[in-house]
Protein backbone atom coordinates (compact mmCIF):
# COMPACT_ATOMS: atom_id res chain seq x y z
CA UNK A 1 0.00 0.00 0.00
CA UNK A 2 1.55 3.31 -0.54
CA UNK A 3 0.69 6.29 1.05
CA UNK A 4 2.52 9.85 1.87
CA UNK A 5 4.93 9.81 5.06
CA UNK A 6 3.43 12.86 5.70
CA UNK A 7 0.17 14.74 4.95
CA UNK A 8 -0.63 18.73 5.05
CA UNK A 9 -3.89 20.75 5.34
CA UNK A 10 -5.54 21.30 2.04
CA UNK A 11 -6.09 25.44 1.95
CA UNK A 12 -6.54 27.22 -1.30
CA UNK A 13 -5.71 24.35 -3.41
CA UNK A 14 -2.30 23.29 -1.85
CA UNK A 15 -0.98 21.59 0.75
CA UNK A 16 0.52 24.01 3.49
CA UNK A 17 0.78 24.27 7.51
CA UNK A 18 1.73 27.00 9.60
CA UNK A 19 2.71 24.33 12.09
CA UNK A 20 5.21 21.38 12.59
CA UNK A 21 2.84 19.71 15.22
CA UNK A 22 2.12 16.29 14.21
CA UNK A 23 0.24 12.96 15.05
CA UNK A 24 0.38 9.78 13.70
CA UNK A 25 -1.92 7.56 11.72
CA UNK A 26 -1.25 4.21 13.26
CA UNK A 27 -2.41 1.23 11.97
CA UNK A 28 -5.39 -0.30 14.15
CA UNK A 29 -4.27 -3.57 14.39
CA UNK A 30 -0.46 -3.42 14.68
CA UNK A 31 0.28 0.13 16.50
CA UNK A 32 2.48 0.30 13.33
CA UNK A 33 3.24 4.38 12.32
CA UNK A 34 1.41 4.56 8.78
CA UNK A 35 2.10 7.92 8.53
CA UNK A 36 2.21 11.81 10.45
CA UNK A 37 -0.75 14.17 9.65
CA UNK A 38 -0.44 17.94 10.53
CA UNK A 39 -2.19 18.65 13.46
CA UNK A 40 -4.35 21.93 12.31
CA UNK A 41 -4.57 24.74 15.01
CA UNK A 42 -6.65 27.93 14.60
CA UNK A 43 -4.07 29.41 11.91
CA UNK A 44 -4.83 26.33 9.68
CA UNK A 45 -8.10 26.58 10.17
CA UNK A 46 -8.67 30.76 9.60
CA UNK A 47 -6.51 30.29 6.22
CA UNK A 48 -8.86 27.29 5.47
CA UNK A 49 -12.29 29.35 6.17
CA UNK A 50 -10.37 32.61 4.41
CA UNK A 51 -9.57 30.61 1.43
CA UNK A 52 -13.57 29.02 1.44
CA UNK A 53 -14.88 32.70 1.94
CA UNK A 54 -12.81 34.36 -1.11
CA UNK A 55 -14.11 30.94 -3.11
CA UNK A 56 -17.33 31.41 -2.63
CA UNK A 57 -18.88 33.77 -4.92
CA UNK A 58 -17.37 32.55 -8.02
CA UNK A 59 -18.75 29.02 -6.78
CA UNK A 60 -22.34 30.18 -5.70
CA UNK A 61 -22.08 30.81 -9.18
CA UNK A 62 -21.03 28.20 -10.94
CA UNK A 63 -23.58 26.66 -13.07
CA UNK A 64 -24.87 23.55 -11.21
CA UNK A 65 -23.97 21.63 -14.06
CA UNK A 66 -20.72 22.33 -14.38
CA UNK A 67 -20.64 21.86 -9.95
CA UNK A 68 -22.45 18.46 -10.75
CA UNK A 69 -19.85 17.48 -13.30
CA UNK A 70 -16.64 17.67 -10.73
CA UNK A 71 -19.08 15.85 -8.30
CA UNK A 72 -18.93 13.29 -11.21
CA UNK A 73 -15.45 13.02 -11.26
CA UNK A 74 -15.06 12.83 -7.72
CA UNK A 75 -17.34 9.48 -7.96
CA UNK A 76 -15.44 8.40 -11.20
CA UNK A 77 -11.94 8.68 -9.04
CA UNK A 78 -13.28 6.95 -5.98
CA UNK A 79 -14.68 3.69 -8.48
CA UNK A 80 -11.04 3.46 -9.82
CA UNK A 81 -9.41 3.90 -6.45
CA UNK A 82 -11.49 1.40 -4.25
CA UNK A 83 -8.93 -1.00 -3.96
CA UNK A 84 -6.07 1.14 -2.75
CA UNK A 85 -8.71 3.15 -0.42
CA UNK A 86 -9.86 0.33 1.05
CA UNK A 87 -6.96 -0.95 1.95
CA UNK A 88 -6.24 2.37 3.54
CA UNK A 89 -9.02 2.39 5.86
CA UNK A 90 -8.81 -1.63 6.80
CA UNK A 91 -5.49 -0.37 7.65
CA UNK A 92 -6.32 3.23 9.68
CA UNK A 93 -9.57 1.93 11.31
CA UNK A 94 -9.29 -2.07 11.86
CA UNK A 95 -12.70 -2.18 9.47
CA UNK A 96 -12.24 -5.56 7.22
CA UNK A 97 -11.69 -5.59 3.67
CA UNK A 98 -14.97 -7.64 3.48
CA UNK A 99 -16.89 -4.98 4.54
CA UNK A 100 -15.39 -1.76 3.04
CA UNK A 101 -15.94 -1.78 -0.44
CA UNK A 102 -19.67 -1.24 0.43
CA UNK A 103 -18.24 1.98 1.97
CA UNK A 104 -17.25 3.67 -1.41
CA UNK A 105 -20.35 2.11 -3.06
CA UNK A 106 -22.03 4.23 -0.96
CA UNK A 107 -19.43 7.05 -1.25
CA UNK A 108 -19.68 6.91 -4.68
CA UNK A 109 -23.38 6.81 -4.77
CA UNK A 110 -23.55 10.11 -2.59
CA UNK A 111 -21.50 11.95 -5.37
CA UNK A 112 -23.63 11.05 -8.43
CA UNK A 113 -27.31 11.49 -6.47
CA UNK A 114 -25.98 14.76 -4.97
CA UNK A 115 -24.92 15.92 -9.07
CA UNK A 116 -28.22 14.34 -10.57
CA UNK A 117 -30.56 16.11 -7.62
CA UNK A 118 -28.67 19.54 -7.54
CA UNK A 119 -30.10 19.83 -11.14
CA UNK A 120 -33.67 19.35 -10.29
CA UNK A 121 -33.56 21.65 -6.81
CA UNK A 122 -35.07 24.59 -8.11
CA UNK A 123 -36.72 27.27 -6.01
CA UNK A 124 -39.96 28.21 -7.21
CA UNK A 125 -41.93 31.08 -9.70
CA UNK A 126 -45.77 32.22 -9.91
CA UNK A 127 -47.12 34.88 -11.87
CA UNK A 128 -48.61 36.81 -9.49
CA UNK A 129 -51.13 40.22 -9.99
CA UNK A 130 -49.09 42.77 -11.70
CA UNK A 131 -46.00 40.54 -11.74
CA UNK A 132 -43.88 37.44 -10.73
CA UNK A 133 -42.93 35.88 -7.14
CA UNK A 134 -39.80 34.02 -7.21
CA UNK A 135 -38.30 31.72 -4.71
CA UNK A 136 -34.94 31.24 -5.23
CA UNK A 137 -32.41 28.84 -3.11
CA UNK A 138 -29.38 30.09 -2.77
CA UNK A 139 -26.00 28.54 -0.69
CA UNK A 140 -25.13 29.71 2.57
CA UNK A 141 -21.36 30.22 2.10
CA UNK A 142 -18.69 28.83 4.07
CA UNK A 143 -19.71 25.30 5.32
CA UNK A 144 -17.99 23.65 8.55
CA UNK A 145 -17.92 20.14 8.96
CA UNK A 146 -17.08 17.68 11.05
CA UNK A 147 -17.48 14.04 10.89
CA UNK A 148 -16.16 10.67 12.90
CA UNK A 149 -13.90 8.01 12.63
CA UNK A 150 -16.00 4.84 11.76
CA UNK A 151 -17.13 5.44 8.37
CA UNK A 152 -14.51 7.80 6.85
CA UNK A 153 -15.82 7.45 2.55
CA UNK A 154 -19.25 7.66 3.75
CA UNK A 155 -19.35 10.64 6.06
CA UNK A 156 -17.14 12.65 3.61
CA UNK A 157 -19.55 11.97 0.83
CA UNK A 158 -22.46 12.84 2.89
CA UNK A 159 -20.81 15.81 3.64
CA UNK A 160 -19.34 17.33 0.57
CA UNK A 161 -21.59 16.00 -2.12
CA UNK A 162 -24.60 17.66 -1.02
CA UNK A 163 -22.69 21.49 0.09
CA UNK A 164 -20.51 21.24 -2.53
CA UNK A 165 -23.40 20.70 -5.31
CA UNK A 166 -25.57 23.22 -3.75
CA UNK A 167 -22.94 25.86 -4.05
CA UNK A 168 -21.18 25.77 -0.70
CA UNK A 169 -17.35 25.90 -0.27
CA UNK A 170 -16.25 23.61 2.87
CA UNK A 171 -13.59 23.58 5.24
CA UNK A 172 -13.91 19.87 6.35
CA UNK A 173 -12.40 18.16 9.82
CA UNK A 174 -11.92 14.31 9.64
CA UNK A 175 -11.44 12.75 12.55
CA UNK A 176 -7.95 12.42 14.19
CA UNK A 177 -8.32 8.55 14.31
CA UNK A 178 -9.02 8.14 10.64
CA UNK A 179 -7.78 11.26 8.22
CA UNK A 180 -5.74 8.91 5.68
CA UNK A 181 -7.90 7.76 3.10
CA UNK A 182 -10.15 11.54 3.48
CA UNK A 183 -6.48 13.25 3.14
CA UNK A 184 -5.75 10.50 0.20
CA UNK A 185 -9.18 11.80 -1.71
CA UNK A 186 -7.81 15.43 -0.87
CA UNK A 187 -4.98 15.40 -3.06
CA UNK A 188 -7.51 14.52 -6.39
CA UNK A 189 -9.99 17.58 -5.47
CA UNK A 190 -7.10 19.56 -5.14
CA UNK A 191 -6.10 18.54 -8.39
CA UNK A 192 -9.79 19.36 -9.98
CA UNK A 193 -11.90 21.95 -7.84
CA UNK A 194 -10.88 25.81 -7.64
CA UNK A 195 -9.05 26.64 -5.05
CA UNK A 196 -10.54 27.29 -1.73
CA UNK A 197 -14.12 25.80 -2.72
CA UNK A 198 -12.75 22.67 -0.69
CA UNK A 199 -10.36 22.62 2.32
CA UNK A 200 -9.40 19.67 4.70
CA UNK A 201 -7.79 20.46 8.13
CA UNK A 202 -6.79 17.45 9.91
CA UNK A 203 -6.50 17.44 13.83
CA UNK A 204 -8.06 17.18 17.06
CA UNK A 205 -11.82 18.10 18.32
CA UNK A 206 -11.17 20.59 20.78
CA UNK A 207 -8.31 22.47 18.64
CA UNK A 208 -9.47 22.25 15.16
CA UNK A 209 -12.99 21.41 15.24
CA UNK A 210 -13.68 23.97 18.04
CA UNK A 211 -12.03 26.15 15.94
CA UNK A 212 -14.10 26.03 13.03
CA UNK A 213 -17.24 25.79 14.80
CA UNK A 214 -16.70 29.37 16.22
CA UNK A 215 -15.59 30.55 13.44
CA UNK A 216 -17.65 34.17 12.56
CA UNK A 217 -17.19 33.29 8.50
CA UNK A 218 -18.71 29.83 8.62
CA UNK A 219 -22.05 30.37 7.90
CA UNK A 220 -23.28 26.61 8.75
CA UNK A 221 -22.19 24.08 10.28
CA UNK A 222 -22.79 19.98 9.76
CA UNK A 223 -21.64 17.61 11.81
CA UNK A 224 -21.58 13.63 12.74
CA UNK A 225 -20.57 12.21 15.79
CA UNK A 226 -21.14 11.53 19.36
CA UNK A 227 -24.43 13.45 21.22
CA UNK A 228 -22.39 14.87 23.83
CA UNK A 229 -19.88 16.33 20.96
CA UNK A 230 -23.22 17.30 18.79
CA UNK A 231 -24.38 19.49 21.83
CA UNK A 232 -21.44 21.34 22.08
CA UNK A 233 -21.68 22.15 18.19
CA UNK A 234 -24.92 23.07 18.30
CA UNK A 235 -24.51 25.89 20.95
CA UNK A 236 -21.41 26.78 19.14
CA UNK A 237 -23.98 27.18 16.21
CA UNK A 238 -26.72 28.81 18.52
CA UNK A 239 -23.89 31.06 20.03
CA UNK A 240 -23.54 32.87 16.46
CA UNK A 241 -27.23 32.24 14.96
CA UNK A 242 -26.04 29.92 12.32
CA UNK A 243 -28.31 26.21 11.24
CA UNK A 244 -26.41 22.78 12.52
CA UNK A 245 -27.14 20.17 11.37
CA UNK A 246 -26.46 17.01 13.26
CA UNK A 247 -26.36 13.22 12.73
CA UNK A 248 -25.51 11.45 16.17
CA UNK A 249 -25.79 8.37 18.20
CA UNK A 250 -27.90 5.29 18.54
CA UNK A 251 -29.35 2.52 20.31
CA UNK A 252 -31.35 1.11 17.63
CA UNK A 253 -33.95 -1.61 18.34
CA UNK A 254 -34.82 -4.36 16.32
CA UNK A 255 -37.27 -6.25 16.82
CA UNK A 256 -38.60 -9.86 16.00
CA UNK A 257 -42.16 -11.09 15.69
CA UNK A 258 -43.62 -14.58 16.17
CA UNK A 259 -44.15 -15.00 12.85
CA UNK A 260 -41.22 -14.87 10.78
CA UNK A 261 -40.96 -17.43 7.74
CA UNK A 262 -37.36 -17.68 7.72
CA UNK A 263 -35.68 -17.89 11.36
CA UNK A 264 -31.94 -18.58 10.16
CA UNK A 265 -32.29 -15.98 7.48
CA UNK A 266 -33.66 -13.18 10.41
CA UNK A 267 -30.81 -14.63 13.03
CA UNK A 268 -28.47 -14.07 9.89
CA UNK A 269 -29.57 -10.45 9.81
CA UNK A 270 -29.84 -9.58 13.08
CA UNK A 271 -26.59 -10.50 14.06
CA UNK A 272 -25.23 -8.35 10.86
CA UNK A 273 -26.92 -5.61 12.25
CA UNK A 274 -25.36 -5.93 16.14
CA UNK A 275 -21.84 -6.53 14.20
CA UNK A 276 -21.20 -4.86 10.89
CA UNK A 277 -18.24 -2.11 10.88
CA UNK A 278 -17.13 -3.61 13.87
CA UNK A 279 -20.18 -2.93 15.98
CA UNK A 280 -18.91 0.93 15.32
CA UNK A 281 -22.08 1.98 13.72
CA UNK A 282 -24.61 4.46 15.23
CA UNK A 283 -26.98 2.45 13.08
CA UNK A 284 -26.37 -0.70 14.53
CA UNK A 285 -29.57 -2.77 15.37
CA UNK A 286 -28.25 -3.30 19.37
CA UNK A 287 -30.97 -3.78 21.18
CA UNK A 288 -32.58 -7.10 19.95
CA UNK A 289 -36.62 -7.70 20.52
CA UNK A 290 -37.22 -11.60 20.58
CA UNK A 291 -40.67 -12.59 20.89
CA UNK A 292 -41.39 -14.92 23.93
CA UNK A 293 -42.67 -17.62 21.47
CA UNK A 294 -39.68 -18.28 19.33
CA UNK A 295 -36.68 -17.37 22.35
CA UNK A 296 -35.16 -20.59 22.98
CA UNK A 297 -34.99 -21.54 19.21
CA UNK A 298 -33.87 -17.84 18.02
CA UNK A 299 -31.32 -17.54 21.01
CA UNK A 300 -29.49 -20.96 20.01
CA UNK A 301 -29.50 -19.93 16.70
CA UNK A 302 -28.22 -16.83 17.30
CA UNK A 303 -25.56 -17.54 19.54
CA UNK A 304 -24.31 -20.06 17.17
CA UNK A 305 -24.12 -17.45 14.43
CA UNK A 306 -22.39 -14.82 16.84
CA UNK A 307 -19.93 -17.74 17.51
CA UNK A 308 -19.24 -18.42 13.52
CA UNK A 309 -18.26 -14.85 12.54
CA UNK A 310 -14.93 -14.98 12.05
CA UNK A 311 -12.57 -12.27 14.07
CA UNK A 312 -9.08 -11.42 12.50
CA UNK A 313 -6.98 -9.17 10.62
CA UNK A 314 -8.67 -6.56 8.74
CA UNK A 315 -6.88 -7.33 5.37
CA UNK A 316 -7.74 -11.47 5.44
CA UNK A 317 -11.02 -11.93 2.63
CA UNK A 318 -12.45 -14.20 5.17
CA UNK A 319 -12.85 -12.01 8.20
CA UNK A 320 -15.83 -10.72 9.30
CA UNK A 321 -14.98 -8.29 12.40
CA UNK A 322 -12.06 -6.60 12.89
CA UNK A 323 -10.25 -4.80 15.48
CA UNK A 324 -11.66 -1.51 17.03
CA UNK A 325 -10.24 1.83 16.08
CA UNK A 326 -7.85 2.24 19.51
CA UNK A 327 -7.04 1.33 22.98
CA UNK A 328 -9.07 3.71 24.00
CA UNK A 329 -12.40 2.31 22.53
CA UNK A 330 -11.07 -1.18 23.32
CA UNK A 331 -10.96 0.14 27.14
CA UNK A 332 -14.17 1.57 26.79
CA UNK A 333 -16.34 -1.15 24.97
CA UNK A 334 -14.64 -3.97 27.79
CA UNK A 335 -15.51 -1.70 30.28
CA UNK A 336 -19.09 -2.14 29.09
CA UNK A 337 -18.61 -5.89 29.03
CA UNK A 338 -17.77 -6.32 32.89
CA UNK A 339 -20.70 -3.33 33.49
CA UNK A 340 -22.99 -5.80 31.54
CA UNK A 341 -21.74 -9.01 33.74
CA UNK A 342 -22.75 -7.64 36.37
CA UNK A 343 -26.32 -6.21 35.36
CA UNK A 344 -27.12 -8.94 32.57
CA UNK A 345 -26.81 -12.60 31.74
CA UNK A 346 -23.85 -12.93 29.30
CA UNK A 347 -24.78 -15.34 26.95
CA UNK A 348 -21.64 -15.80 24.11
CA UNK A 349 -18.59 -13.82 24.00
CA UNK A 350 -17.55 -11.60 26.41
CA UNK A 351 -13.32 -11.28 26.30
CA UNK A 352 -10.95 -9.71 24.02
CA UNK A 353 -9.46 -12.21 21.69
CA UNK A 354 -6.02 -12.06 20.60
CA UNK A 355 -4.93 -12.39 16.67
CA UNK A 356 -1.29 -12.85 16.28
CA UNK A 357 0.66 -10.87 14.71
CA UNK A 358 -1.94 -8.24 15.62
CA UNK A 359 -1.33 -8.06 19.57
CA UNK A 360 -1.89 -4.19 19.56
CA UNK A 361 -5.08 -4.56 18.24
CA UNK A 362 -8.58 -4.62 20.13
CA UNK A 363 -10.35 -7.45 18.90
CA UNK A 364 -13.49 -8.29 20.74
CA UNK A 365 -15.44 -11.35 20.55
CA UNK A 366 -18.93 -11.05 19.42
CA UNK A 367 -20.70 -10.68 22.79
CA UNK A 368 -24.48 -11.26 23.25
CA UNK A 369 -26.13 -10.38 26.85
CA UNK A 370 -29.38 -11.30 27.64
CA UNK A 371 -31.30 -8.20 29.57
CA UNK A 372 -34.20 -5.84 30.26
CA UNK A 373 -34.33 -2.87 28.88
CA UNK A 374 -33.61 -0.73 31.83
CA UNK A 375 -29.82 -1.75 32.26
CA UNK A 376 -27.17 0.49 31.48
CA UNK A 377 -25.49 -2.02 28.24
CA UNK A 378 -29.02 -1.61 26.98
CA UNK A 379 -29.20 2.30 27.10
CA UNK A 380 -25.83 3.34 26.46
CA UNK A 381 -24.11 3.69 22.95
CA UNK A 382 -21.33 0.95 23.40
CA UNK A 383 -19.87 1.45 19.90
CA UNK A 384 -18.60 -2.21 20.12
CA UNK A 385 -20.00 -6.12 19.16
CA UNK A 386 -21.67 -6.40 21.97
CA UNK A 387 -25.61 -7.31 21.45
CA UNK A 388 -28.54 -7.18 24.23
CA UNK A 389 -31.09 -9.32 23.42
CA UNK A 390 -34.61 -8.46 25.44
CA UNK A 391 -37.52 -11.07 25.46
CA UNK A 392 -40.92 -9.48 24.71
CA UNK A 393 -44.45 -10.59 24.90
CA UNK A 394 -46.84 -8.01 24.78
CA UNK A 395 -46.56 -5.76 21.77
CA UNK A 396 -47.83 -2.32 23.52
CA UNK A 397 -44.88 -2.98 26.33
CA UNK A 398 -42.32 -3.88 23.62
CA UNK A 399 -43.24 -0.51 21.98
CA UNK A 400 -42.77 1.58 25.06
CA UNK A 401 -39.24 -0.47 25.85
CA UNK A 402 -38.35 -0.04 22.18
CA UNK A 403 -38.82 3.78 22.28
CA UNK A 404 -37.93 4.14 25.93
CA UNK A 405 -34.01 5.24 25.41
CA UNK A 406 -32.92 8.74 24.50
CA UNK A 407 -31.85 7.85 20.83
CA UNK A 408 -33.81 7.60 17.92
CA UNK A 409 -32.00 7.01 14.90
CA UNK A 410 -33.12 3.42 13.32
CA UNK A 411 -34.76 0.05 14.21
CA UNK A 412 -36.01 -2.91 12.62
CA UNK A 413 -38.94 -4.99 12.09
CA UNK A 414 -38.77 -8.55 11.07
CA UNK A 415 -42.51 -10.01 10.18
CA UNK A 416 -44.23 -11.85 7.58
CA UNK A 417 -47.45 -10.22 9.02
CA UNK A 418 -47.88 -6.60 6.94
CA UNK A 419 -50.24 -5.18 10.02
CA UNK A 420 -47.49 -5.81 12.37
CA UNK A 421 -44.55 -4.19 9.87
CA UNK A 422 -47.07 -1.22 9.47
CA UNK A 423 -48.37 -0.59 13.06
CA UNK A 424 -44.73 -1.02 14.61
CA UNK A 425 -43.03 1.44 12.04
CA UNK A 426 -46.16 4.16 12.75
CA UNK A 427 -45.24 3.72 16.79
CA UNK A 428 -41.19 4.11 16.74
CA UNK A 429 -39.41 6.98 17.21
CA UNK A 430 -36.65 6.64 14.90
CA UNK A 431 -36.11 8.33 11.31
CA UNK A 432 -35.05 4.52 10.02
CA UNK A 433 -37.01 1.75 9.91
CA UNK A 434 -36.25 -0.70 8.17
CA UNK A 435 -38.86 -4.34 7.54
CA UNK A 436 -37.02 -7.74 7.15
CA UNK A 437 -34.06 -5.76 6.41
CA UNK A 438 -31.18 -3.89 7.87
CA UNK A 439 -28.55 -1.26 7.05
CA UNK A 440 -30.11 -0.46 3.41
CA UNK A 441 -29.45 3.35 2.56
CA UNK A 442 -30.69 4.19 -0.30
CA UNK A 443 -29.58 7.09 -2.95
CA UNK A 444 -32.53 9.29 -2.12
CA UNK A 445 -33.54 7.84 1.46
CA UNK A 446 -33.93 10.38 4.15
CA UNK A 447 -31.16 9.69 6.81
CA UNK A 448 -30.88 10.91 10.04
CA UNK A 449 -32.43 10.88 13.75
CA UNK A 450 -35.23 11.59 15.80
CA UNK A 451 -34.95 12.63 19.93
CA UNK A 452 -30.68 12.40 20.69
CA UNK A 453 -29.89 10.99 17.59
CA UNK A 454 -29.67 14.38 15.83
CA UNK A 455 -31.78 17.17 13.30
CA UNK A 456 -31.66 17.55 9.38
CA UNK A 457 -31.73 14.67 6.98
CA UNK A 458 -28.93 13.42 4.85
CA UNK A 459 -28.41 11.44 1.86
CA UNK A 460 -31.69 12.76 0.42
CA UNK A 461 -33.05 15.55 -2.16
CA UNK A 462 -33.98 17.41 1.26
CA UNK A 463 -30.40 17.74 2.22
CA UNK A 464 -30.11 19.94 -0.24
CA UNK A 465 -32.58 22.27 1.51
CA UNK A 466 -30.24 21.90 4.93
CA UNK A 467 -27.62 23.37 2.71
CA UNK A 468 -29.50 25.93 0.91
CA UNK A 469 -31.68 29.22 2.11
CA UNK A 470 -34.55 30.73 0.45
CA UNK A 471 -34.77 34.28 -1.24
CA UNK A 472 -38.43 35.54 -2.24
CA UNK A 473 -37.63 38.00 -5.14
CA UNK A 474 -41.38 40.02 -6.03
CA UNK A 475 -41.00 41.20 -9.67
CA UNK A 476 -43.72 43.85 -10.70
CA UNK A 477 -44.67 45.16 -14.31
CA UNK A 478 -44.54 48.47 -13.63
CA UNK A 479 -44.46 50.73 -10.02
CA UNK A 480 -47.77 50.28 -8.37
CA UNK A 481 -48.87 52.90 -6.36
CA UNK A 482 -48.23 52.44 -2.31
CA UNK A 483 -50.66 50.60 -0.21
CA UNK A 484 -51.67 53.65 1.59
CA UNK A 485 -52.76 55.71 -1.80
P1 LIG B 1 -16.91 9.58 18.36
O1 LIG B 1 -17.62 9.29 19.64
O2 LIG B 1 -17.51 8.97 17.15
O3 LIG B 1 -15.41 9.58 18.46
P2 LIG B 1 -16.90 12.40 18.70
O4 LIG B 1 -18.20 13.06 18.83
O5 LIG B 1 -16.03 12.29 19.89
O6 LIG B 1 -17.25 11.03 18.06
O7 LIG B 1 -16.04 13.03 17.56
C1 LIG B 1 -16.55 13.25 16.26
C2 LIG B 1 -15.80 14.41 15.65
O8 LIG B 1 -15.98 15.55 16.44
C3 LIG B 1 -14.29 14.22 15.52
O9 LIG B 1 -13.87 14.75 14.27
C4 LIG B 1 -13.76 15.03 16.67
O10 LIG B 1 -12.44 15.51 16.43
C5 LIG B 1 -14.74 16.17 16.72
N1 LIG B 1 -14.83 16.87 18.01
C6 LIG B 1 -14.68 16.35 19.24
N2 LIG B 1 -14.83 17.32 20.19
C7 LIG B 1 -15.07 18.49 19.53
C8 LIG B 1 -15.31 19.83 19.94
N3 LIG B 1 -15.31 20.19 21.20
N4 LIG B 1 -15.53 20.75 18.97
C9 LIG B 1 -15.53 20.41 17.67
N5 LIG B 1 -15.30 19.16 17.23
C10 LIG B 1 -15.08 18.20 18.14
Amino acid sequence: MTTDSHYLPLINGEFTAFTDETFPAAEAATGKQLATITRSGKAEVNAAVAAAKAAFPAWAATPAAERARLLLKVADWLEENTARLVEIDARDIGRTVFELPQDYRQAIGQYRFFAAAILTHDGWNNVVPGGWAIAKREPYGVVGQIIPWNVPAIMVSFKLAPALAAGNTVVLKPDENASLSTMELGRYLAEIFPPGVVNIVPGFGEEAGAALTAHPDVAKLAFTGSSEVGRIIAHAGAARLVPVSLELGGKSPNIVFPDIEDMDAVVDNTAFAATFCNGQSCLAGTRLFVHDEIYPEFMAKLTDAFQRIQVGSPLDPATRLGCLISEKQGERVMQYVETGKNEANLVTGGQRVEVPGHEAGWFVAPTIFETTNNTRIAQEEIFGPVLSVIRWKDFDTMIHEANDVVYGLASGIYTSNLRNAMRTADRLEAGQVWVNQYVNLVDGSPFGGYKDSGLGREVCKETLDMYTQLKSVMLAEQVPPPFYV
